[in-house]
């Protein structure tokens, strides 16, 4: 049984929090320490403290803001690629204390606990960065955000999962007439950039096996200036029915904020 909450995601943070009744694990310390522990104790009654884990994808700010707090009050181990690591001090700053990761290799799966934790590699403008894929039992469940693009190896990584957290990063048309420099448009909609919600659809849609139950997809790292909930959501479910009719009750669309953590899911 595995059991998660995304405490927050968007481009101004990211956090997740997946247990096991003997596991704890944090995806990401993309907000302040105190945020991260009031919605810990808020969703699961648990703190900083009893972390086993903690696990990096990448080292923008928006997944690592918190990530000295997180170290300074849990012995949790910490995951993180070489190429993380390595440019993690320019974010989260260099007192970082001594603490000698565990390197995590793109397409190597590792046990943290009772979790087998796959990470794969994603194409984004940032060092050797990951994503994962959770499984125990029978549960499974992917958290594939800031990535430009999904390619058919992540695809084959992703396929069949119970449950998704999913980039729906921005609306192209919000992005392409809003204020932002044509540079950072560019980067955004670059294949090292984010997904917007029709190629989240898109993706979802070749990776989805609807032979099973029906899935929850959590819609995530939503831009404040280039995307709303409900056009996020209104997008994706529109263009999967498209794509197949059946899709409109077998995909369960669920909603992530930057603000508030979602509640405790059971897979
Ligand atoms: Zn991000
Ligand atoms: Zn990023």
């Amino acid at each position: 049984m595995l059991e998660f909450s995304v405490l927050a995601s968007g481009s101004s943070g990211n956090a997740l929090y997946i247990q096991t009744p003997n596991t704890k694990i944090l995806l990401d310390s993309g907000i302040s320490g105190r945020q991260l522990q009031q919605r810990l104790q808020e969703v699961s009654g648990q703190s900083i403290a009893d972390l086993d884990a903690l696990l990096l994808t990448h080292e923008h700010i928006d997944h690592v803001r918190g990530l000295r707090q997180v170290l300074k009050q849990s012995q949790a181990q910490v995951y993180t690629t070489q190429g993380t690591w390595h440019h993690v001090q320019d974010t989260a700053g260099k007192d970082l204390g001594s603490r000698t990761p565990n390197w995590v290799v793109a397409g190597e799966a590792f046990e943290v606990g009772d979790i087998r934790v796959t990470p794969f590699t994603v194409s984004h403008d940032a060092e050797e960065p990951v994503a994962y894929r959770f499984d125990c039992g029978h549960s499974s469940l992917a958290v594939a955000t800031d990535l430009g693009y999904v390619s058919d190896s992540i695809k084959s990584v992703l396929a069949g999962c119970s449950c998704y957290v999913f980039e729906a990063n921005h609306d192209v048309e919000m992005l392409r007439a809003g204020r932002y420099p044509w540079n950072v448009k560019r980067r955004i909609l670059g294949d090292k950039g984010h997904l917007s919600n029709q190629d989240a659809a898109v993706a979802l849609a070749d990776l989805l096996d609807l032979k099973n139950d029906p899935v929850d997809v959590y819609l995530a790292h939503l831009s404040e200036e280039n995307n709303q909930p409900d056009l996020a959501e209104i997008t994706v479910s529109s263009v999967l029915t498209e794509i197949k009719s059946i899709y409109k009750e077998q995909i369960r669309l669920k909603r992530t904020s930057r603000a508030q953590a979602t509640m405790l899911h059971t897979l």
